[in-house]
């Protein structure tokens, strides 16, 4: 079975966003027609699994504490970005979201935010279980959590820890908290766990939480992805093929990165992303800001703004909302991963936010 066109427009490559002045307009536009909704927000670059498509056995340098944002700095920033900038959509990632302390307080904060952003968070699961209803409490309105096994020895093997059971656990929580639809991240590795693809797609029917495959990105920090070796999307849906039959959802995509099938007709569904071989660039609504407080328009962006010294220089809202409008004007036409010179950013995707 291949993948279908879901009508996503696709741009032809470009280093370099037109030269032309910004447009003056409060949203954060870019010279491509996008404008940015979506706010990603890298809470910490630390992370207590080492899933080793994500970054090394040994761990990272992280970043030194006193570069990372403070509670007060980010809600300072979020607020600029909801009132001032028109983002409507908050997502808490990292590095492991839940590591960050009295995440429960930052969580009220945002949700406290006028006008209120719709707050979500991409977590590994560990420790969530106990604390899924407070989650709920503080107003979280969704939540993704990453699995890549079912089974205790391959989990082990992708994490380099023996945690299966707590991100069950987190699972059922999150879902009994009401943080629904649960959504499951999924990363397929060649030889490792494509074999049990159909395994995580019966595990989340069986438990009504919606499953999304994401192929394989350049973002690792030990720069060891491979193309040939990228489990691909038409591949994802090849391997699912085998025992269901998936059909376009009627659901319209948007700006939302995974393309959507129904599984034996429906209702329930399973996302495919398909970052790499069908780029949703055209379509991308994100603006991202690291746990060190830079600005980025694009996970593969090569260049950043740093907003973390203007608020300790005391810069006014509009100097800061200002300074973000020019870095989203910037943004490029798209990745570039399937160009010649492509370059993978410094950063790695856990101290970017993914
Ligand atoms: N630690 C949290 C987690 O794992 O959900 C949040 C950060 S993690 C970087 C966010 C998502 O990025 C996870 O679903 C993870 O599987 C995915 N991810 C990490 N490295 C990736 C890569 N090289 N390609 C594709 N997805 C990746
Ligand atoms: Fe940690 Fe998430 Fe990276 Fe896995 S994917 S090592 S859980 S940051």
């Amino acid at each position: 079975m291949t993948g279908v066109d879901l009508g996503i427009p696709r741009v032809p490559g470009t280093r370099t966003a037109p030269d032309q002045p910004r447009p003056d307009d409060p949203a954060l536009i870019d010279s491509f027609g996008r404008v940015a909704t979506d706010l990603r927000v890298s809470l910490t670059d630390k992370c207590n699994l080492r899933c080793t498509y994500c970054m090394p056995a040994e761990g990272l340098d992280w970043m030194p504490g006193e570069d990372v944002l403070t509670d007060d700095e980010l809600i300072r920033l979020m607020d600029i970005a909801v009132r001032l900038l028109g983002v409507t959509d908050i997502r808490l990632t990292g590095g492991e979201p839940l590591l960050r302390p009295r995440l429960e307080d930052l969580v009220a904060r945002i949700t406290s935010l006028r006008p209120r952003p719709r707050l979500s968070m991409t977590t590994n699961g560990i420790g969530l279980a106990r604390r899924a209803p407070a989650f709920a409490e503080a107003g979280l309105d969704r939540i993704n959590v990453s699995l890549d096994s079912v089974n205790p020895e391959t989990f082990a093997r992708i994490t380099r820890r023996d945690r299966l059971s707590h991100v069950l656990a987190a699972l059922a929580a999150a879902h009994e908290a009401g943080l629904t639809p649960v959504k499951i991240n999924a990363v397929l590795l060649r030889g490792i766990n494509d074999h049990e693809a159909t395994d995580l797609l019966r595990f989340a029917l069986e438990n009504d939480y919606h499953l999304r495959f994401i192929e394989q990105m350049p973002l690792d920090a030990q720069h060891g992805w491979n193309r040939a070796e990228m489990i691909t999307a038409d591949e994802i849906l090849d391997l699912l093929g085998a025992e269901f039959t998936l059909t376009p959802s009627p659901v319209e995509r948007g700006g939302a990165p995974a393309e959507r099938w129904l599984v034996d007709g429906g209702p329930h569904e399973v996302g495919v992303i398909p970052s790499v071989t069908r780029p949703f660039c055209a379509a991308c609504e994100r603006t991202r800001l690291t746990a060190d407080g830079a600005i980025r328009s694009c996970l593969f962006s090569t260049t950043e703004t740093d907003v973390r010294g203007l608020l300790r220089r005391g810069a006014d809202d509009e100097e800061i909302a200002d300074t973000w409008r020019d870095a989203m004007w910037g943004k490029l036409a798209g990745h570039e991963i399937n160009e010649a010179g492509f370059a993978q950013p410094i950063r790695p995707m856990s101290a970017i936010g993914g």
